[in-house]
């Protein structure tokens, strides 16, 4: 009877969040940061994770005082409590390759396996690292845990003696209160590093002419890390143009052409340790339209492309704060799934509880919700477009046709914006997410929705601000 209620109190301590004890970081913590390498194996319906190595990835970059995860956001989450008191000493939500690789058809019928890592401050004593993941309800329920005894011969202390050059463009103080980001490169030969410094200096002026990133700026560092590949360019199977590089990028992620993303872990995190960070971003060394971002991993971009200022921000506000996609008008969303539950992104609703609405603080009490705008002709005209692109990248014609449509999209998207009544209104506005109904956005515009580097709404320049407090607090 005593276990059985052990049993119960330790189920109902696993699935509820762990209120924080007052963990003083230099009692719990040595400054170091505990990397632990794993492989994330499964197919749609079932997951499983097994240690790779765990690592010591240099001193912590991360916050002193925010231990514990403010921001709920993310697929999956992942908890460090030490062993001899329960105590939860850190916590940060995720998303992981894995995560989206289950979600597409391959995955019905095959089993995948990606190598993923966790970080977090160096525990002086033997710790438990749970994973969890949301449920259908949209809670996080555990799926796997191990435990983590500093001292064994399984964990590595040695310090990475990285083997890259390394340069800093920003730098504005401790990494303990500052938001570091690190910025690699692939695809880039040895003889073009001054252009990947060029790419990565012009892209960061770009994220620092929008806000909140723009008032926020001194909250940042920034520093690279060379990686040089003995060829020009990266994988891109679509067009048949193959190629391997140091970190792996490699176009049509999922099979989609436009999706570039890394599966290089293990490559990718040993280069980043090189120098402190909180969060990376790789530019791709291509003119091809393409990038992708996963919460808590890392961006990836063209950099050459006419459009390469505005995937670096888009793309970054995925992998930063785990803002959701706001436009609809791909090929998936012909398909409207029925929308039970509200999404925890904090840029999109799906409007269950107009009273509780995620955003209503922005919202003037006189604005309709949800608030109108000239929806329809809006989405015939961006429908029409998306079939000239897959017209356009069936018969792989030269970027710069792409690029002319896409100016030629944003030009006309913008023009329609103009003449409507909400278009400065901060309201819910239908079509978000990748759905055409059921889900709003709080803007007209915004980043997340039409390819134009002008302005984050309200909800996302929030949810920014958010991340930025709990990396600098
Ligand atoms: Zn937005």
């Amino acid at each position: 009877m005593k276990i059985k209620i052990m049993m119960l109190l330790l189920l109902f301590a696993a699935t509820q969040a762990r209120p924080q004890a007052a963990v003083s970081f230099a009692e719990s913590f040595t400054g170091n940061t505990m990397r632990v390498d794993y492989f994330h194996t499964g197919t749609a319906s079932e997951e499983h994770f097994s240690v790779d190595r765990i690592l010591n990835d240099g001193a912590w970059a991360g916050s002193r005082t925010v231990l514990a995860d403010e921001l709920n956001r993310g697929l999956y989450f992942y908890e460090v409590t030490d062993v001899a008191t329960g105590v939860l000493l850190y916590s940060r939500g995720f998303a992981s390759i894995f995560g989206e690789w289950q979600s597409i058809a391959e995955a019905k019928t095959n089993w995948g396996t990606f190598h993923e890592s966790v970080r977090f401050p160096w525990p002086q004593q033997p710790v438990v690292l749970t994973i969890s993941k949301r449920d259908a309800a949209n809670e996080f329920v555990p799926l796997w845990n191990t435990t983590i005894d500093p001292a064994a011969r399984n964990v590595n202390p040695a310090s990475l003696l990285s083997s890259f050059s390394t340069k800093t463009l920003i730098e504005n103080g401790d990494p303990a209160t500052h938001v570091d980001l690190v910025i690699l490169g692939d695809g880039y030969s040895a003889a073009e590093m001054g252009k990947f410094d060029g790419d990565a200096r012009r892209l960061i002026q770009a994220l620092f002419e929008v806000e909140p990133y723009k008032s926020r700026k001194a909250d940042f560092n920034v520093r690279l890390v060379e990686t040089p590949s003995a060829v020009s360019g990266v994988n891109k199977p679509h067009p048949g143009s193959f190629r391997r590089t140091p970190l792996s990028v490699s176009y049509s992620a999922f099979d989609s052409e436009r999706y570039a993303l890394a599966t290089d872990n293990l490559a990718i995190r040993d280069a980043a340790a090189s120098v402190p960070y909180d969060a990376m971003f790789i530019l791709i060394n291509e003119q091809t339209y393409g990038g992708g971002g996963i919460y808590n991993l890392y961006s990836t971009v063209a950099v050459d492309n006419k459009f390469s200022d505005y995937i670096f921000v888009h793309e970054f506000g995925h992998s930063f704060a785990a803002l959701a996609d706001e436009y609809y008008t791909s090929d998936v969303s012909y398909q409207i799934p029925e929308i039970t539950v509200e999404p925890w992104e904090p840029n999109v609703t799906a409007l269950l509880d107009p009273a509780g609405l995620k955003w209503k603080e922005l919202v003037e009490p006189a604005t309709p919700i949800p608030t109108p705008w000239d929806k329809e002709a809006f989405d015939a005209f961006s429908y029409e477009i998306q079939k000239e692109r897959r017209e356009l990248r069936a018969a792989k014609v030269p970027e710069a046709r792409v690029e002319a449509l896409f100016a030629r999209e944003r030009q006309t998207m913008l023009e329609m914006i103009d003449g409507m009544e909400y278009k400065n209104t901060t309201g819910v506005f239908e079509g978000a997410n990748y759905m055409q109904y059921g889900m709003y956005r709080s803007a007209i515009d915004c980043i997340m929705f039409t390819r134009d580097k002008q302005e984050f709404c309200p909800a996302c320049r929030r949810a920014i601000s958010q991340v930025i407090d709990q990396y600098t607090k």
